[in-house]
């Protein structure tokens, strides 16, 4: 097998990261509500100083910005670079991908939950961890 054919767990994630988008269409309000925002602002305004420690520099309004946009994206995935990006947020988001919009921090937690390590999601973001255990208990 090649390194790039996608695994039965690429698949698996693909699924629940999806499945955890589907959840914003009922639960966006709750999802997204104030305490998250700034549990996920928190983080973007620290890894807007470790990134400017590193020298890395793009506008900083792109930190202040929770949805997702492109240019951002482009400077996360290809000026910085996901290995960088994942070694220098260790601690601060479950995935480097995360760090790109509101939506996919809440879909990488997600993940995290089911197919990782809860205890770790509710270590590095406990709001987002509570969020899912609302959400699931109000599904049930
Ligand atoms: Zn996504």
């Amino acid at each position: 097998m090649t390194a790039r054919e996608p695994t039965n767990f690429d698949m698996l994630e693909n699924f629940i990261h999806e499945v955890a988008h589907s959840l914003e269409v009922q639960h966006g309000e709750n999802i997204y509500s104030n305490n998250l925002r700034k549990e996920f602002l928190g983080k973007r305004h620290r890894l807007y100083h470790l990134l400017k420690a590193q020298g890395y520099h793009t506008n900083p309004a792109f930190y202040a910005n929770i949805e997702y946009n492109q240019k951002f994206d482009e400077f996360l995935a290809n000026e910085v670079g996901y290995p960088t990006l994942l070694s220098l947020t260790m601690g601060l988001f479950v995935s480097p991908y995360g760090a790109t919009s509101l939506q996919e921090y809440f879909a990488n937690g997600f993940e995290k939950y089911y197919l990782d390590s809860p205890e770790t999601l509710k270590q590095i973001s406990p709001i987002l961890y509570r969020k899912i255990e609302e959400i699931i208990n109000d599904e049930a």
